[in-house]
């Protein structure tokens, strides 16, 4: 065996290091695929309806910011605005507020 070859062990060494760092490589761009696909997802459907698909309207009320599609009538409520809601005082007037705005319809007052 000629002194300046590797031997088969030294050569199995450095492929074993090389499949490692390529391994890890791998595994980074895998992960970058995901973000980069989360981010791409997020600007698709950013403020979009999730039923429909149409862009949804903010609108703030009585201090809870209410995303509603006006293309099916659905609404989202972030996160807390349901406990902001449902511990008001004023559910029942809220919820029945929202109701008039959305139908347009008065209630008769009792
Ligand atoms: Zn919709």
């Amino acid at each position: 065996m000629s002194p300046v070859k590797p031997s088969n062990k030294e050569e199995e060494y450095f492929l074993r290091k090389e499949a490692e760092k390529l391994k890890v490589a791998a595994e980074k761009a895998r992960k970058e695929m995901e973000e980069a696909e989360k981010r791409h997802l997020k600007d698709l459907h950013w403020m979009r309806c999730p039923k429909c698909g149409m862009a949804m309207k903010e609108i703030t009320f009585r201090g809870v910011q209410i995303d509603k599609c006006f293309s099916c009538g659905g609404m989202y409520l972030d996160d807390g605005e349901f406990e902001q809601l449902a511990s008001s005082e004023q559910k029942g007037n809220f919820l029945s507020s929202l109701k008039r705005i959305f139908t347009g319809q008065e209630e008769e007052i009792h």
